[in-house]
């Protein structure tokens, strides 16, 4: 068993329904949900004329591998309407895997931990409220501090208290 940090994201249509209907999944294929972070309105990064997101961050208890988890995903994005079209553009759901354990690697398909995290206001945040002193592990810095580190303007919100928890 594996322990990994994913990040949950949605940007059109329903987005927490979406992000409901994401958590449902993951733990009928994926494994045992241990934390769920606050949802979070977030800025749209790298592509900015298009919807607000709603973010959340998950810690997963996994005895997938990486690669099987990344494949898992991918099938619940596509289950729940997820169509590629541009980089970084909207999206009804997008899941990301954050950290896995403690592992470090880099493949065609996977980087891990993901690239931005430690670039990304709306990554860290939610990460930050159920990890704070989790260390990265290429980083060697806890979460809570590449968020006070973080240098991202993009505005993350705590989103509607009631409806988020
Ligand atoms: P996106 O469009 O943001 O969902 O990016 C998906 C692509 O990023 C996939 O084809 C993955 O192979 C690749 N990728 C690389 N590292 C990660 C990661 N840590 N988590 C999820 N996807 C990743």
């Amino acid at each position: 068993m594996q322990e990994a940090y994913l990040l949950l994201g949605s940007n059109q249509g329903d987005r927490l329904q979406w992000l409901q209907q994401a958590i449902c999944m993951l733990a009928l294929l994926c494994g045992n949900l241990l934390q769920k972070s606050s949802v979070y309105e977030t800025a749209p990064w790298g592509l900015e004329a298009q919807p607000h997101f709603l973010n959340l961050a998950l810690l997963l208890e996994t005895d997938k591998s990486p690669e099987a988890l990344l494949e898992s995903l991918q099938d619940i994005e596509e289950m729940l309407g997820r169509r590629r079209a541009e980089l970084w553009g909207p999206r009804t759901l997008d899941i990301d895997i954050l950290t896995y354990g403690n592992e470090v690697m880099h493949t065609e398909k996977l980087t891990i931990p993901h690239l931005f995290l430690h670039k990304r206001r709306f990554a860290l945040a939610p990460l930050a409220e159920i990890a704070p002193n989790f260390v990265h592990p290429q980083l060697h810095k806890t979460i809570a501090t590449l968020l006070a580190e973080c240098s991202d303007p993009l505005s993350v919100c705590l989103y509607d208290g009631f409806l988020a928890r």
